[in-house]
């Protein structure tokens, strides 16, 4: 039988949620990036903690469902209990920051099929730590940034919400985008005039 002992101090370290995935009415799978994971085998479990704004933590153990393989990710799957203080948390309210990318996988295709084509991402509600990408909302700033230059008089389509749509279009002129290049679709309420 093969041992091994365990050397040195064990650390906490941070982990970015990736995925969630919705197993059964009472289940859900957690997939974590760990940049610093040191591996495991078959049968291992996790220590979890949770840490809140105020301080307060919290520690369960979940088993591993994933296998070595996929590190430095790990998968862990949480039933809910009803009346738990964290199980409810993991299952209901944990989420993958990139969740609030709409369509992020058929971006990430195209991206990947095309030379031409360049995603930019401004997360402005909540970021995974370690986030080095926009967090604001778009202004003239970060188009100057990241659009095409004027001079090479690009054509501009713009799709949202009525207040985005002016702002992004309104910018764009004033980085010297002709008027009549720019396409607009406003999602308004139903019925304004
Ligand atoms: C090695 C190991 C591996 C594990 N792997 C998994 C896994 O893969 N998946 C998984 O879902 N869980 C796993 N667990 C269990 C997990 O660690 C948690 O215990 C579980 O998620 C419940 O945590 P909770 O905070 O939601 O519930 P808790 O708040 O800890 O409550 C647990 C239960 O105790 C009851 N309780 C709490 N306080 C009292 C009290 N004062 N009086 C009476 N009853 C009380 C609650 O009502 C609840 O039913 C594992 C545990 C270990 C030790």
């Amino acid at each position: 039988m093969e041992r091994r002992t365990v050397l040195g101090r064990l650390n906490w370290q941070f982990g970015d949620v990736l995925a969630t995935q919705v197993e059964t009415a009472r289940t859900k799978s957690i997939t974590l990036a760990l940049p610093n994971w040191m591996g495991h085998r078959p049968g291992q479990h996790v220590d979890v903690r949770l840490t809140a704004e105020d301080g307060y933590q919290a520690e369960r153990s979940y088993s591993i469902g994933s296998p070595p393989e996929e590190q430095p990710r790990v998968t862990l799957t949480v039933e809910r209990l009803d009346d738990g203080e964290v199980s409810p948390y993991l299952t209901d309210e944990l989420r993958a920051a990139y969740e609030e990318v709409i369509y992020r996988d058929e971006l990430e295709h195209l991206v990947r099929s095309s030379t031409l084509l360049e995603v930019v991402h401004t997360l402005t509600r909540v970021q995974p730590s370690g986030w080095t990408g926009y967090r604001r909302r778009i202004d003239t700033e970060m188009l100057r940034e990241v659009a095409w230059l004027p001079d090479q008089h690009p054509l501009a389509f713009i799709c949202g919400p009525t207040p985005f749509v002016e702002t992004a279009a309104a910018s764009l002129v004033t980085l010297r985008y002709e008027p009549g290049r720019i396409k607009t679709e406003r999602f308004g309420p139903t019925g304004e005039a």
